[in-house]
């Protein structure tokens, strides 16, 4: 059925079941609309794949998987790919030992208290802030030609939106917040720091809207509770610590406080 038993969960962490469940997602069903993979798509979804092979603070099944579809994107001598290739090798046909990713959806940071909310929109967030806190601290990416500028991976993230997001008005919006400050990010830290303000203006836009689980409302993130020091009162007016949010989002989205709780 549908509904699924609530999962119980801490609202202060970050589960591996929803990273896991938004690649299977993105990979499975997002991508398979796309029947042949070719020109600036090809290149968005190679490009993607390599900084997922870098950064994705998955289990080793997961990591191997993202690791043998970048070699084998980036060595294929094709400008066109059939989607069901790429499916074949995210199924595993070929058997390659210890290589998997869940085909099971299975939410829990990021369940909905109905099954239209929530779920894979909140995974891709979570998984885009997890990979720029990645980049800023284990720096992997500067050794590929063509990803040493900090502002790479938040370039790529703004090229997956813009040619797969399923969600075409979200798309649209993105890409105009790209377009008016992404070419600003100059540091790893800032390029963390962007994608949070940019998601508390989402956030700030969506509240009250329909879209919006009334069990989890849209607020400017993280709230007081969660990390006090991150607000300000400046003449009576709320300010963000900045430099308290960087330290709070480099703690929450790290990959030692990722759970694995209901993940395979
Ligand atoms: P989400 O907003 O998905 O957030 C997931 C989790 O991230 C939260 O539970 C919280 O733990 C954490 N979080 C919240 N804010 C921040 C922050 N500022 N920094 C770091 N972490 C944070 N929907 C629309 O209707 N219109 C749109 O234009 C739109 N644009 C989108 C653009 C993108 C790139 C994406 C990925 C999604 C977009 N969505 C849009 C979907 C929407 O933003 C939510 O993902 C969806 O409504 C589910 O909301 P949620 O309650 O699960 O929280």
């Amino acid at each position: 059925s549908l509904i699924k038993p609530w999962k119980y969960f801490d609202r202060t962490k970050v589960y591996m079941a929803d990273l896991e469940s938004g690649l299977h997602y993105l990979l499975r069903v997002e991508l398979a609309s796309h029947k042949i993979l070719e020109g600036p798509e090809l290149s968005t979804l190679k490009d993607f794949i390599t900084v997922l092979s870098k950064l994705f603070p998955g289990q080793q099944p997961a990591v191997k998987l993202l690791e043998t579809l970048q070699e084998w994107l980036v060595s294929l001598p094709l400008d066109k790919i059939p989607y069901n290739a790429i499916l074949d090798l995210v199924n595993n046909k070929m058997r390659i030992s210890g290589m998997f990713l869940t085909n099971r959806v299975e939410w829990v940071g990021c369940q909905g208290s109905q099954p239209q909310y929530r779920g894979y929109p909140c995974s891709l967030w979570t998984l885009f802030h997890t990979l720029t806190v990645q980049a800023a601290t284990h720096p992997t990416m500067h050794i590929l030609p063509g990803f040493d500028s900090p502002q790479i991976l938040l370039q790529v993230i703004r090229k997956y939106i813009h040619y797969f997001f399923g969600c075409r008005e979200c798309a649209q919006h993105f890409e105009e917040m790209a377009k008016e400050s992404m070419d600003k990010v100059t540091t790893l830290d800032d390029a963390i720091l962007w994608l949070w303000r940019k998601h508390n203006e989402v956030n700030n836009r969506l509240a009250g809207a329909p879209s919006e689980d009334p069990m989890f409302p849209k607020v400017a993130w993280p709230t007081p509770d969660h990390c006090p020091t991150c607000h300000e009162e400046i003449k009576g007016l709320h300010t963000w610590n900045e430099k308290e949010v960087l330290t709070y989002l480099k703690s929450y989205y790290s990959v030692d406080s990722i759970s694995l709780k209901y993940s395979e």
